[in-house]
């Protein structure tokens, strides 16, 4: 997949016989997850500007603000969209990533460009932090006829307040957002997708567990309209349920329009690894991911067993580069660092007691 990002230079020669597209049009997001940073977060360029730069030793994460250049973004869109009204028929997926993308006017505009015309050979992909309002979601309902699909991959890293914590985003409507998308179209489907490090793994049970439970609200006339999405066309059954899998097809039994969840393993900023976890909290967080496995095992389908098990290789072998192991007391200084700093512009309320266990509580402390 090509990746065109509207706010750095753009050479649009690159994009000949592209089939496949990520966009990015700027980083405009009201959000500050742990791991990310601003150059995908204007939150976070704010939270930096307020309470100062964290001095990070082993990553310029929150070392330096990324400059917001609205009139490069603007040269490119109108280079991007003029290409792409001549070029579309080639493209069959077009991922829109971000900062948020339903936060960006350069989002909407876009949108309101090409949805003048109808594009049945495409996968729109539209990756959200789930904060935005439900008439912007509505919007994009009903522009589903113009695509072939619209896919929805909504960022969660916990479906309880320990989100609050680790996306800052203090936005109580991303529940029902959810189950509102889950309403949506026939040709409309919705994934979650958590990133796990050294602070979400501690909620991916409670992750799993909100999987399955949302099923529920997967609205069953989409089992129909899925079967026949996929009879009728071998291209989006097969993209629609591998795309989270490491492109390996599988069996397309899964009902509703709830896709597969995903899990990112996160590996930069390399202090935020779960690999910083001593052995013993390794141990207990798979013996606690595990007893999930096994009390939902009946109810989980191959890829969520597929993405769960690899969580648990990685949680019990994998290991630090040994350049990385060199650098594991400064990453741990680093690691103590960040979450004092980042504790200094999120809702007080929210203290690592009453996010996160005490065993690892205790174990920041030892630092
Ligand atoms: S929602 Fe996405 S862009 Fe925004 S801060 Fe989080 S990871 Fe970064």
């Amino acid at each position: 997949m090509k990746t065109v990002a509207l706010n750095k230079e753009l050479n649009i020669d690159d994009l000949k016989n592209t089939t496949e597209i990520e966009l990015i049009f700027d980083n405009i997001c009201d959000m500050s997850c742990t791991y990310c940073d601003s150059s995908k977060s204007t939150a976070w360029a704010l939270n930096i500007r307020l309470n100062g730069f964290y001095n990070l030793e082993t990553s310029n994460l929150h070392n330096e603000i990324f400059e917001f250049n609205g009139e490069l973004i603007q040269k490119n869109l109108v280079n991007f969209t003029t290409w792409w009204l001549k070029n579309n028929n080639q493209v069959t997926v077009l991922k829109i990533n971000g900062g948020e993308p339903m936060l960006s006017q350069y989002f909407w505009r876009f949108i309101h460009n090409i949805s003048k015309f109808s594009y049945p050979q495409l996968n729109l992909i539209i990756v959200t932090g789930l904060s935005y309002s439900p008439s912007q979601i509505k919007r994009l309902h009903d522009l589903s006829d113009k695509f072939k699909s619209i896919q929805i991959i909504g960022s969660i890293d916990a479906p309880n307040g320990a989100n609050n914590f680790l996306r800052d985003g203090r936005h109580f409507k991303i529940m029902s957002n959810i189950k509102h998308m889950l309403g949506g179209p026939t040709n409309c489907f919705v994934a979650l997708q958590n990133v796990l490090s050294v602070f979400s793994i501690w909620s991916y049970g409670s992750f799993i567990e909100y999987n399955i439970k949302l099923r529920e609200y997967s609205s069953k006339s989409k089992l129909d309209s899925l079967d026949v999405l996929m009879r009728g066309s071998s291209s989006l059954g097969s993209y629609a349920l591998t795309s989270f899998n490491s492109g390996k097809r599988i069996d397309p039994i899964i009902p509703g329009n709830l896709r597969p969840f995903n899990s990112i393993i996160l590996t930069s900023p390399a202090f935020q690894s779960i690999l910083m976890l001593p052995i013993q909290l390794r141990e207990f967080l798979y013996e606690d991911i595990f007893a999930v496995y096994t009390s939902l095992e009946n109810e989980l389908f191959t890829p969520d067993k597929k993405t769960i098990i690899n969580c648990l290789d990685y949680i019990q072998s994998a290991k630090f580069s040994d350049n990385l192991e060199s650098s594991r007391p400064s990453m741990e200084r680093d690691l103590k660092k960040f979450t004092v700093e980042y504790q200094k512009h999120i809702d007080s309320s929210l203290t690592l007691s009453s996010v996160f266990p005490k065993i690892f509580v205790d174990w920041l402390d030892t630092i």
